[in-house]
């Protein structure tokens, strides 16, 4: 059986500065190390963690006072940053600054009187965050049909923004109903969606159509990933979305002659090396590369984490 492997794949610049984030502060502080919200969307990524300590919570009431706290990459509203001062917590923010330019966007239109239309997943983390930034001025858009719902008029000042891991197909299918809806609707100064989705659906969408089937390593509640299936699909190949390799059924190879395997941005490398060495052992076959867009990214490490760590040195 051919393995036809997408690049790029898996880690984007913003998952390996966030993991690092993590990392780093654990060193620095030791554990107990809170962290708001799951770092990154992957069940290997957090189950590490939890072994060495961290704890991971979904409100900032179950951190205890003056502990330090870290912020995931999807990013947080100001509401959990106020929180977690009024707690005395130290706060490191692994946002991605992807994520960032986008609240960054989201505050400024805000104040320019803008009514937002942020077009992503509802309840997402990423876009709870970016929501809490305005929430009077930004309605989010999930479908074309939520925008028959809209109720502004062409005299409204209106923008729209975009979740960074959306399928860039869906997205536009909804930009264009909202621009048929009001043509008057200004666009984001760049895309909103990353270059890290953007890559690993162009890798999908190039390769998908030479494979039987597909394979996506990554966690189910990893946005990117599950978009990559729906490509893969969309395309016409059979996709399925695996933590590891453990969930997958081999009763899906009957009749495969070449599967591509492909991972999201938050899933780790050694998890899509562990499942080619299994389908080698057990089908044979070679690996071809599908090299799509070379990579570069690299994002520096936050200063908050920074100044964490001249602080203890000091104290040391
Ligand atoms: S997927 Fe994109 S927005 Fe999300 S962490 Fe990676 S680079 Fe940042």
């Amino acid at each position: 059986m051919k393995i036809l492997l997408a690049n790029p794949r898996g880690f984007c610049a913003g998952v390996n500065m966030a993991i690092q984030c993590v990392e780093e502060a654990l060193k620095i502080v030791g554990s107990p190390l809170y962290v708001y919200h799951e770092i990154v969307h992957n069940r290997h990524v957090v189950q590490r963690f939890v072994t060495q300590g961290v704890v991971f919570v979904d409100s900032i009431d179950e951190v205890p006072p003056n502990q330090t706290v870290i912020f995931s990459a999807h990013g947080v509203s100001p509401t959990v940053r106020q929180a977690a001062k009024d707690r005395g917590c130290t706060m490191i923010d692994a946002t991605c600054p992807l994520v960032t330019k986008v609240h960054m966007e989201a505050i400024r239109y805000a104040r320019q009187g803008y009514k937002i239309l942020l077009v992503g997943h509802s309840g997402h983390d990423e876009v709870v965050g970016t929501f809490g930034e305005a929430p009077d001025m930004i309605t989010i858009v999930e479908s074309p049909e939520d925008v028959d719902k809209l109720r502004f008029t062409d005299k409204d000042p209106l923008v729209y923004l975009t979740q960074t891991t959306l399928s860039m197909d869906d997205a536009n299918v909804i930009i264009e109903a909202i621009k048929r809806r009001y043509p008057h609707v200004k666009a984001p100064p760049s895309d909103d969606i990353c270059y890290a989705t953007t890559n690993r659906q162009l890798a999908v969408r190039h390769l998908a159509h030479r494979a039987d089937l597909v394979l996506v390593v990554g966690s189910k509640n990893s946005s990117n990933s599950v978009r990559l299936t729906e490509i893969s699909e969309n395309v016409g190949t059979r996709a399925y979305l695996v933590d590891d390799r453990s969930e997958i059924d081999h009763r899906w190879f009957q009749g495969v002659h070449t599967v591509l395997v492909t991972a999201g941005a938050s899933a780790p490398e050694h998890l899509v090396q562990e499942i080619i060495a299994d389908l080698l052992e057990r089908y044979g076959g070679d690996v071809e590369t599908g090299h799509i867009v070379e990579e570069n990214m690299h994002f520096e490490l936050p200063v908050s984490l920074r100044i964490l760590r001249e602080q203890h040195a000091v104290k040391a």
